[in-house]
């Protein structure tokens, strides 16, 4: 019962609300056109929603959230060459040819590169 109460206090976050609109609308604009697109059809989509009829403000704190999400994953990136998106799909990048494999595979599906562990990967 208390954490359906927590998610309750969680959706009438209007930071919340703001995010499930983007999802909303990214499922909607991802039947019509590809994903790309989409995440910027919702998020301007979602921005000018807010901007015009709720409140500015919470817009700007989403997009705080959404730019900070980004400098971490960036950051994490350059300085530690870790790539988040490909740890979170279990994937790495074949150090021959740079497509994505998995991390345990022991051989490359596209070029049937050796690799010799787990962290050897394409470095770029
Ligand atoms: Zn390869």
């Amino acid at each position: 019962m208390e954490a359906l109460n927590n998610i309750l206090t969680l959706i009438n976050e209007p930071v919340i609300q703001f995010f499930l609109w983007v999802a909303v609308l990214f499922v909607i604009a991802s039947i019509f056109v590809d994903r790309r697109l989409s995440f910027w059809i919702s998020s301007v989509g979602a921005t000018y929603f807010w901007v015009k009829s709720q409140d500015p403000k919470v817009a700007l704190k989403a997009w705080l959230v959404v730019l900070t999400v980004f400098a971490v994953v960036l950051f994490l990136k350059y300085i530690f060459n870790l790539n988040v998106v490909l740890l979170l799909k279990g994937k790495k990048r074949c150090p021959m040819c740079c497509e994505e494999a998995y991390r345990k595979a022991k051989v490359c599906p596209h070029c049937h590169y050796r690799f010799s562990s787990e962290t050897d990967e394409c470095k770029s």
